[in-house]
């Protein structure tokens, strides 16, 4: 085991932000901490980096209790990518190589692990470019080599796929994955993404209210219908269900109210359904499509979330969120009041 935290509780202020946390992060493992905003993924990871103190607990580092007299040594063991990506105003390749000059790396050799690093991240020939001036995923992967350059044993990312397009999410995912494999990079990673959760990590432990709820594989974590996930999955398009199988071949589940969610996956009886709120289609006219699952419904408030905005629209009293960019809300003349439909795909619908 590489880092364990024993009975942490961290308290700002008044807010209990960790409470009474226990957590082992095993050597070369990716673990998702997976929590709903607010419940101390941060909190928990700046504890692990070492750079936050907990108000009471002990933290473990390969079996070595932390403490005042060994905290800066052992933080050179573990790097963060905070999640918002800074960038120095400068180029790719002096941003990469900037934590290996402080640690006074020969020249010649910050070379090769930088071009080894941007290689891994899919930023060959990007040394030269002005890192502020690249795109939002390509930051984040400059962001990325940075950590991994330093070869860390362990890597701790903050919701590091949280604004970016799936394309660019998936290369990030590429990437750690690949670390993971190729340098034996242990990584904790803290996604509110129930999708990403799934795929990527070996073990997730779910947090809320600052408390482990569960922990597992991933297999294990969503194979039982956690009340935990339902509650803030919920948030975004979670809907439990009756399932059976249709006469097509696919299951349909009814969520009550009448609404009946169709989905290529194959599962009978009480069934928990997830679709990704940027899978479904939003539109003010009804249009052809093969996609299975459509759906007449209101729109009952749109959240803005940066470049993206959710549309939270009510389909019989079954709340759905779709996930647009701000631009398609405008060029849709998309309010709260406006009717709408909403389209995904039977194979968009996830059972968990
Ligand atoms: P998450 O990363 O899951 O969104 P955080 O760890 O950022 O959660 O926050 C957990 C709780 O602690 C929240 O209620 C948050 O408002 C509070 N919190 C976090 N950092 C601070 C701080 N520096 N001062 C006061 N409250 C904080």
């Amino acid at each position: 085991m590489m880092i364990e935290l024993r009975n942490i509780s961290k308290t700002y202020n008044e807010v209990k932000a960790l409470d009474n946390v226990n957590l082992e992060v095993h050597e070369g493992e990716i673990l998702a901490v997976l929590g709903p905003s607010g419940s101390g993924k941060t909190t928990l990871l700046r504890i692990l980096a070492l750079i936050e103190k907990p108000s009471s607990g002990e933290v473990y580092f390969n079996g070595t209790k932390v403490t005042e007299g060994n905290i800066q040594e052992l933080r050179m063991q573990t790097t963060m990518v905070f999640q918002k990506t800074v960038v120095f105003n400068t180029t790719v390749y002096k941003n990469v190589a900037y934590g290996l000059k402080l640690r006074k790396v020969p020249e010649d050799t910050i070379r090769k692990k930088v071009s080894d690093v941007l290689d891994l991240v899919g930023l060959r020939g990007f040394e030269n470019r002005y890192a502020n001036r690249l795109s939002g995923g390509e930051q984040q992967r400059v962001a990325l080599a940075r950590a991994l350059v330093l070869h860390t044993k362990l890597v701790l990312l903050d919701e590091p796929t949280a604004n970016l397009d799936p394309r660019n999410a998936t290369i990030i995912e590429d990437v750690i994955s690949t670390a993971n494999h190729e340098l034996g990079t242990t990584f904790v990673v803290a996604t509110h993404n129930i999708f990403q959760a799934k795929s990527l990590p070996q073990r997730i432990a779910l947090l809320r209210n600052g408390r482990i709820e569960q922990s597992g594989t991933a297999a294990e974590v969503f194979s039982s219908l956690s009340k935990t996930l339902a509650s803030f999955a919920a948030v975004e398009n979670t809907f439990v269900g009756d399932a059976k199988s249709s006469d097509g071949g696919t299951t349909v589940v009814e969520i009550g109210n009448g609404v009946q969610i169709e989905t290529t996956a194959q599962v009978q009886g009480k069934a928990q359904v997830f679709i990704d709120p940027k899978e479904v289609i939003v539109s003010k006219k009804h249009f052809a499509s093969s996609a299975r699952n459509f759906f007449k419904g209101r729109i009952v408030e749109i959240v803005d979330a940066g470049n993206v905005v959710k549309v939270k629209v009510d389909v019989k009293g079954k709340l759905f969120t779709v996930q647009i960019t701000r631009r398609s809300l405008d060029d849709l003349k998309l309010h709260v009041g406006s009717d709408v439909f909403l389209t995904f795909k039977a194979s968009s619908v996830q059972v968990i």
